[in-house]
């Protein structure tokens, strides 16, 4: 997204975190992190956060023939490619991606607002199948709007955008350097929804 660079790195240089790109873990220690260029960094206390995976009943499956990740293999229908009767939503999605990951693979934003909208596409997509027998329900996850609230630190980024991959017609960062309070007031919007059983609200 344009000008997401710039802001990452104001954000890293506003809470003094030095940043490595293009770069892998090796391997760590009790006290060091090793990377892959050959740089050792130092640490007291260390976080890595590894990539999403799916989970073990569907790589165990091997029918299913799930990615190496776990990611079952889908339509833009969310039905699997090969069952008609197994559906799939959310981190369980596999999709393909418009670019190449670069030395270090990464794949693309499974964020809760993608997962909410395959869920119900999902939802609709069986009702279609099995009882109105209307057209299912194609979209691409890239064609999934964007629309999320980035946890920053006490700090938040607003993003919204008309699709989450590229070409975009629309795409906006409004960060809020001040407070969180989007978040704040989202997660007391999204409980109450939740609990209400609101599921046709955003
Ligand atoms: C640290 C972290 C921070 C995040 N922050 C954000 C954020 O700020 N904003 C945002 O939009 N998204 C965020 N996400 C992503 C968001 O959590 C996911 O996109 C979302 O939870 C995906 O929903 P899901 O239902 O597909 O999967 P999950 O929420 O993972 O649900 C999968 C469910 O399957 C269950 N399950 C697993 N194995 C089995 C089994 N064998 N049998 C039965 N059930 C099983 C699990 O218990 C779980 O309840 C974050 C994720 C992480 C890890």
């Amino acid at each position: 997204m344009k000008g997401a660079e710039t802001l990452f790195k104001t954000f890293f240089k506003m809470f003094n975190i030095h940043f490595h790109t293009e770069v892998g873990i090796e391997k760590m220690d009790d006290d060091k992190v090793y990377l892959t260029d050959g740089t050792a960094l130092s640490y007291k206390f260390s976080m890595i956060m590894p990539p999403f995976v799916g989970v073990d009943f569907v790589t165990n499956s091997s029918e299913l023939h799930a990615t190496p990740s776990g990611y079952m293999p889908v339509g833009e229908d969310y039905r699997h490619t090969e069952y008609p009767n197994i559906w799939s939503a959310g981190l369980a999605v596999n999709f393909s991606l418009p670019w190449k990951p670069g030395s270090v693979p990464f794949f693309a934003p499974k964020t809760g607002y993608p997962s909410d909208v395959t869920g119900k596409i999902v939802a609709e997509n069986i009702i279609r199948a099995t009882e109105t027998h209307k057209p299912l329900i194609k979209k691409h996850w890239g064609k999934i709007p964007a629309v999320c609230i980035m946890d920053a630190g006490k700090k938040e980024v607003i993003i919204f955008a008309n699709h989450l991959f590229k070409p975009r017609t629309f795409a906006v960062m409004i960060p809020n350097i001040f407070y969180d309070f989007s978040k704040v007031l989202f997660e007391k919007y999204f409980l109450w929804k939740t609990k209400h059983g609101y599921s046709m609200l955003p």
